[in-house]
């Protein structure tokens, strides 16, 4: 499917949005997303366009994927949580709704749901 060069991670990614950007590197970026389903929940974007998982080119898979371990260990250890979950979406019926490839990195703690 097509890819929207307007989606809001790709004005983010071109500074046109805020954003609390807590890494970067030549293959993604990481910030906090603003509707946190859990405390330290930080979104990991690649900067290749690509619409979801389904859309990317298989090349940004070592670059991206090394900044989700990255993030992910950075957050477990920043808000002291018991595990962290990395969440992906592909298509309005999984639950997308931004349409630029991204994974969630929610820290997540013994005993206490994620926000629905
Ligand atoms: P869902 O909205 O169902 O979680 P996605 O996987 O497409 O579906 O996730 C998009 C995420 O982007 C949401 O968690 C949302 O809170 C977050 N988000 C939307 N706008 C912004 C923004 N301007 N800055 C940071 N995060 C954002």
């Amino acid at each position: 499917m097509a890819y929207d060069n307007d989606n809001i991670f790709a004005k983010i990614m071109r500074d046109e949005i805020p954003s609390h950007r807590v890494y970067e590197d030549d293959a993604a970026i990481a910030f906090m997303d603003v509707m946190p389903q859990g405390m330290g929940h930080t979104l990991v974007v690649p900067k290749v366009p690509s619409r979801n998982l389904l859309d990317a080119d298989p090349s940004i898979f070592d670059g991206v994927m090394r900044v989700v371990q990255k993030v992910a260990k950075a957050a477990k250890e920043a808000f002291d949580a018991d595990g962290v979950a990395i969440m992906q979406f592909n298509e309005a019926a999984s639950g997308q709704s931004v349409f630029h490839l991204h994974f969630h990195v929610i820290p997540r703690f013994e005993g206490i749901p994620l926000k629905p």
